[in-house]
This record gives C-alpha cells, structure tokens and sequence, in this order.
C-alpha cells in the first residue's frame, strides 16, 4: 500500500487508474495473508492428533504397559479416535482444494426436494443420540432443485450433525423448509449454546471455531461450515447463521426453485 503513495504525487490527475492499483495489491496481499495462515492452520491441525497419538503409542510401547489388559485397551482407543480425526480432516481438506479447482464440476440433476430432505432426517432420526428429537416441517407440494445430490447431502450432514453436536440434553432440533417464489428456504434450528453475535460470519470461514479446545473435544475440523457454504454457492445459493447465545442457532440456506413446467416458455 505504502508503496502506491508515490504514484499519486507523481500522476495525481490518474486518480482511477490509481485506485485500481491499490485494491489489485491489497487483493494478493490479503490472499497471500490468507494462503500463509491457511498452510499455518493446516500444519498445526495436523500437528496435534499427530503429538497425541505418538505419546500414547510411546507409552504403551514402554515396558510392559501394551500387556495390561485395563490401560491399553483405552490407550489404542484414543489412537484411534485421533486418527479418524486426521482422516475427516484430510478429506475435508481434499473437498475444499477440490472445489478451489477452477474446472470442478457438480453433478446436477433436477431433483425433487422435498422428497430427498424427508429422506436425509430420516436417516438422521435412526441414529440420533438419546434425549435429542428431531423434527421437521416440509411443505406439501413438489418442488424441484437442479442440484448434485450427494454434495447437498454433505452441506445438510454438516449442519445437522452441528446442530446434535451443540444440543443439550433434551434438546429439540427443528428441520423447516418453506417454499418461496424463486427460492426454496431450509432452516436447520437448535436449541444448544449459540454462536456469539459478532462470530456469526466467521463460522463459515475455514478453520474458525468459536472455542478451539471444545469443538475440537467435540470432533470437528473448522471445515464442514466453509464447506457448506462452497458447495451451497456453488449451487447459485446463500447460506447464514442466526442465534441466540444460550438459546440456540438456526442456519438457513436458499436455493434457486427450477420453475414449473406449463408448457410454454415463460
Ligand atoms: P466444526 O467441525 O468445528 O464443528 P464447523 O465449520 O462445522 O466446524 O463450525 C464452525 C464453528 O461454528 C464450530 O466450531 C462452532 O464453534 C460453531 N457452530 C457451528 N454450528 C453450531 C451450532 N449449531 N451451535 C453452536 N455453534 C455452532
């Protein structure tokens, strides 16, 4: 920026041209900003179920401790837990440089949406938590959605499987799709701790957690919201979050209606 200062004085009737040149500079400089924490972010995620797995595996290595019968069982255990994690993180971080990818291509097909949301909380409801309830609101009528199927699939994975992850127990989580003129609306609403106010943008930025140590307990990677937004994105849709802290969190997406078939080009 600094630099573009002398360029004014030098030409300073070329004041557009000048304006176009600092916004083309700070532009890379925040992608280069973002690039380097990204690759900081990544290294760091990466580091830690990594540290972990190797002091328990260095623990049941020493003596005989890989014999007891009560210690290693719980020992292996988390040895595993953290190498799922690394795996959800590296295929989450596979789907994100995937979609960086210029040429990447959805596989879109018209889809009746109502249909196909009825059937992802049913899925859902089979293997929800005790204590958690989940229900939904769906309108009658049909409506169609030119979309990829399996990557809405994931966009509503990761909201709901949030949604359980923040409830409390008893917490009720609540499905609602409206049809609108152009748009059709799905609101995913929880009941659990909330996102603070001034985090409710962050939330889709990659990596962002609102706090580190209990998402991480919780098994998240930071990535399933950015994802979410790409993939809704790139279907022509907006995706937000609203919530209460201490009361709960809805997060809403809309999709473009494909229009009724009548018979004429209208
Ligand atoms: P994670 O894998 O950590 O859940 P996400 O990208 O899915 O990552 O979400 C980013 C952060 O947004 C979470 O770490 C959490 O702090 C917050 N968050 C997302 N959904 C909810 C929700 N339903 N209730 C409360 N906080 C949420």
């Amino acid at each position: 920026l600094k630099a573009n200062f002398s360029a004014i004085q030098d030409e300073a009737e070329e004041m557009n041209g000048f304006l176009t040149v600092i916004s083309d500079v700070t532009e890379e400089e925040r992608v280069e900003r973002e690039r380097r924490e990204f690759v900081a972010n990544v290294s760091h995620e990466l580091r830690t179920p990594l540290t972990t797995m190797r002091s328990y595996l260095e623990a049941l290595t020493e003596g005989t401790t890989w014999k007891d019968e009560t210690i290693a069982p719980k020992f292996l255990n988390v040895v595993q837990n953290e190498s799922e994690r690394m795996i959800r993180l590296v295929n989450d971080l596979l789907q994100l440089s995937k979609m960086d990818n210029k040429d990447y291509l959805l596989q879109k097909e018209r889809v009746e949406y109502i249909e196909y949301i009825d059937q992802i909380i049913d899925r859902f409801s089979l293997n929800l938590k005790e204590g958690l309830s989940l229900k939904r609101v769906l309108p009658k009528d049909r409506c169609y959605v030119w979309m990829d199927s399996d990557k809405l699939t994931q966009v509503l994975d990761n909201i709901i499987s949030n949604a359980i992850k923040y409830s409390p127990e008893g917490g009720e989580i609540n499905v609602t799709v409206n049809i609108e003129r152009h748009h059709i609306l799905t609101k995913v609403s929880d009941e659990g701790v909330g996102i603070p106010q001034e985090n409710l943008e962050k939330v889709f930025d990659r990596f962002y957690r609102v706090d580190k140590a209990r998402t991480r307990q919780l098994g998240g990677t930071g990535l399933g919201l950015a994802i979410a937004k790409e993939l809704i994105e790139a279907h022509d849709g907006k995706i937000w979050a609203e919530s209460r802290e201490g009361k709960g969190t809805t997060i809403s997406f809309s999709l473009p209606l494909m229009r009724k078939k009548r018979g004429r080009s209208s």
